[in-house]
């Protein structure tokens, strides 16, 4: 069983996207490899998430709906959907009652958008997680933030990353294996972790922007980590990379499954240890020290924080207004 509550992990409330929402099932996916397969075993207790260019499935039309729920379909009333050239990935069961759901994700991005949505049997259209999410439930878009990555992971490994074979699926589409029996390589779905960091200096924090973001929005710093550094070395790094600042007292707070494409971001707290700044313009626009008082009257400034339900705002919103929740 690994439907953990994420309450319970951390006694905070979890950031979105961050829910769990599903057993992985890691034992069967030891046991079976064929993704098809295993679907016809368990037909009338799953559930397909199709994903098309990446986009989830949604009930209802595009934009009706401030709640959309996450379109995940009987399998018997898609099966016609699964074919062998497709991507089909076991992502892991939700037990109800006693009985198991079993839920998959299907690429479908093969077949054009209108004729996919015409052999769906409701009304339902595709949208980016990244743009519906705020929205949509936290366990079940926990879940097509997975099924997002784990069908990015797919499509960069169709082959072989170490002599340029095919690949094939293996444990249910959580593993791939060179073909080639001189290689033979296993892939295995990979995260890109990333920190993003809050700085204090008192009764202020720094925030920076980037020339891409629209006009006025400001946010926490951030960055991947690189091979060979912990997240610690990461955040003092791209602080001073960005700024020039030196930072110490660094304290991880809490994480997000970020699946744009494929990135874990690492929520962090550092105490300012020098304050004068020296922006370096290749990374950033602009950068500048904000107190409490001026973030709580933002908009008075023509300035604004990134939307809810991303980490970067809640660790603006927990510092400043001191939540420990
Ligand atoms: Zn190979």
């Amino acid at each position: 069983m690994t439907d953990f509550d994420a309450h319970i992990l951390t006694k905070i409330r979890p950031n979105h996207l961050g829910f769990g929402g599903l057993d992985r099932d890691n034992l069967t996916r030891e046991i079976h490899h064929d993704p098809p397969a295993f679907l016809q075993q368990h037909i009338h207790q799953s559930v397909i998430s199709p994903h098309w260019q990446l986009r989830g499935l949604f009930k209802g039309e595009a934009g009706q709906d401030n709640a959309p729920q996450a379109g995940f379909l009987a399998a018997q009333t898609v099966i016609d959907l699964v074919a062998p050239h497709r991507h089909l990935i076991y992502l892991g069961k939700r037990i109800t009652d006693g009985h198991p759901e079993y839920f998959f994700t299907l690429d479908v991005s093969d077949i054009a958008e209108e004729a996919l949505l015409s052999l769906i049997d409701i009304p339902c259209h595709f949208a980016e997680l990244r743009e519906v999410g705020p929205m949509v439930d936290g366990r079940d878009g926990s879940v097509l933030a997975y099924a997002r990555a784990m069908l990015y992971w797919h499509g960069k490994h169709i082959y072989c990353g170490r002599c340029g074979q095919a690949t094939s699926v293996e444990k249910l589409g959580h593993q791939r294996k060179c073909v080639s029996t001189n290689c033979g390589e296993m892939h295995f779905p990979r995260t890109d972790p990333a920190v993003i960091m809050l700085i204090e200096d008192g009764e202020r924090v720094l925030l920076g922007r980037q020339a891409i973001w629209p006009e006025g929005m400001y946010s926490t710093l951030a960055g991947f980590v690189e091979p060979g550094e912990t997240i610690e070395h990461a955040t003092a790094r791209e602080v001073f990379e960005e700024v020039g600042i030196q930072i110490g007292n660094i304290r991880y707070q809490h994480s997000q499954p970020w699946p744009f494409p494929s990135s874990l971001m690492l929520g962090l707290y550092a105490t300012a240890l020098t304050t004068e700044l020296n922006i370096n313009k290749d990374e950033i626009d602009h950068a500048q020290w904000f107190t409490r008082e001026e973030l709580l009257n933002f908009a008075d400034q023509g300035k604004f924080l990134p939307r809810q339900l991303s980490i970067s705002r809640r660790l603006i919103d927990d510092w400043l207004y001191q939540r420990h929740d």
